[in-house]
């Protein structure tokens, strides 16, 4: 006989219990999920700069891999700006559940083709994570359609407020945990207001800042993430990269959608029924 067999087994008075077999090759056909992460670094700082090449020695990139890589269902890619195409090809990003973006430098010198190609798969469900400085990005000021311009000034000591304990991004994280050392980044900071907001930072120095908040852009999530200076060791802190792993989470989303949200000439709810 093909297929599976159910046996009804009279176990009791009036209590049934239905076993199918082969019941091995059913409890092993588990669904695992595997999240796509690509994770860009311009990697300048990382090669010229002796304070940032103490700190992360393979790149800011790297050491985020790294820790990206305890997760088992996480499948993660890395790619820089000197990269052909800044290793950001249709090819890559069509296998890109969520791309994280650090940059600083190279703002300006990124590919307008593929800030155009990145925008276009965020729009069908991709999500950004934009790292730090990566407000400035043309991927993130193209995503927010504001200046994204902040106060800032050198390091001061600074204390990470969670402002949405609920939020799955501040899962298994402290209410309030402090960065030794962070470059001040400062209000007013010129975005759009979020659709959600997760964290906000505060320096020592008296400074506050919008420091985790999440945007919905097409079908796709974006996060920004204000703490990852270079010169210091930020990306190394376990609360730090417990947040990014949940944003990772959250921010995935398995079904994309071609062309986004699109224009549709609909006929009435009435006529379609
Ligand atoms: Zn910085």
């Amino acid at each position: 006989m093909r297929g599976n067999t159910i046996i009804v087994h009279k176990r009791a008075k009036n209590c049934l219990i239905l076993i199918v077999f082969p019941p091995i090759m059913i409890a092993m056909k588990e669904v695992s999920i595997m999240i796509r992460v690509t994770v860009w670094n311009e990697f300048v700082h990382e090669k010229n700069n002796p304070e940032a090449i103490t700190i992360y020695p393979d790149g800011i990139h790297e050491t985020i891999r790294r820790f990206l890589s305890e997760e088992e269902d996480f499948v993660i890619t890395v790619a820089t700006f000197d990269m052909e195409e800044h290793g950001l090809t249709q090819e890559v990003l069509d296998q890109t559940d969520v791309l994280l973006w650090w940059g600083h430098m190279r703002h300006k010198l990124v590919s307008d083709a593929v800030v155009a190609r990145v925008r276009e798969r965020i729009l069908c469900g991709m999500g950004l994570i934009a790292l730090h400085s990566a407000h400035f990005s043309k991927i993130f000021t193209t995503m927010m359609g504001t200046g994204c311009t902040l106060g800032w000034r050198m390091e001061s000591k600074e204390r990470l407020w969670c402002v949405d304990p609920s939020h799955p991004i501040a899962r298994d994280v402290p209410q309030h945990f402090c960065l030794d050392n962070e470059e001040i980044y400062c209000e007013p900071f010129d975005i759009p207001n979020p659709d959600e907001s997760v964290f906000i930072g505060w320096y020592q120095t008296g400074e506050v800042f919008r420091s985790g908040q999440v945007y919905r852009r097409g079908y796709g999530k974006i996060f920004y993430f204000q703490p990852g200076h270079e010169t210091v060791p930020t990306y190394h802190n376990p609360h730090i990269q417990k947040i990014i792993k949940n944003a990772v989470r959250y921010l995935y989303n398995p079904v994309k959608r071609e062309g986004g949200v699109v224009c549709t000439h609909n006929k009435s709810p009435e006529e379609s029924e």
